[in-house]
């Protein structure tokens, strides 16, 4: 993990320290809300251009996101490839194009997060690529924070790999130690 890219989220409070229930139900000792950083543009900026640097030889056409979160990353990787960026959003629970973005199907296209986590979203973009008869030819995330496999067709490249120790709570220590407990659904929605 990159310290100066982990001092960004810090100092923005996009990485917080204490103790979470997750939406799992399991506690942590962490939590990523990466909107907070995003909220800055230079720092927005600064990292989809780091993250952009891994996917200049692949020469896609377009990036693409699911909403929202993924929504800034697309427009700032894009900004910085020269390409135009585009998201997909959940009509009736189902992945879907709107807005009049269009897919060709001779397209290559990059499909970027800003944290993946169990990765359905990604792949329900990915299937959506490819019901276009276009191409994925690169996933991104600002942070992958995956504790199992994700059935990707392809290695995600993240800036960074969040490794949160996480428990049930009956096995939680900061419980045991009776620390106060943050729902971040509440305070830090994703
Ligand atoms: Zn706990």
């Amino acid at each position: 993990m990159s310290d100066d890219l982990l001092t960004i989220f810090k100092e923005t409070g996009a990485l917080l320290e204490g103790h979470f229930k997750l939406s799992s139900g399991r506690h942590s000792d962490r939590y990523m809300q990466c909107a907070r950083v995003l909220q800055y543009p230079q720092h927005a900026r600064f990292l989809c251009s780091r993250l952009a640097e891994s996917f200049r030889d692949l020469n896609a056409t377009a990036v693409i996101a699911p909403a929202l979160g993924g929504v800034i990353v697309a427009h700032e990787v894009a900004a910085a490839l020269g390409i135009r960026a585009i998201f997909g959003e959940r009509v009736d629970g189902r992945m879907t194009l709107r807005r009049g973005f269009a897919i060709e199907p001779d397209e290559t296209l990059l499909v970027v997060e800003d944290v993946i986590t169990t990765g359905k979203s990604t792949r329900e973009i990915i299937e959506l690529v490819i019901s276009r008869s276009a191409t994925v030819s690169g996933i991104g995330c600002l942070a992958d924070r995956s504790v199992q496999s994700l059935d990707l067709p392809l290695q995600p490249v993240s800036l960074l790999q969040l490794d949160f120790p996480n428990w049930e709570p009956s096995e939680c220590p900061l419980c045991q130690n009776d620390i106060p407990i943050i729902s971040p659904g509440s305070r830090f929605n994703r």
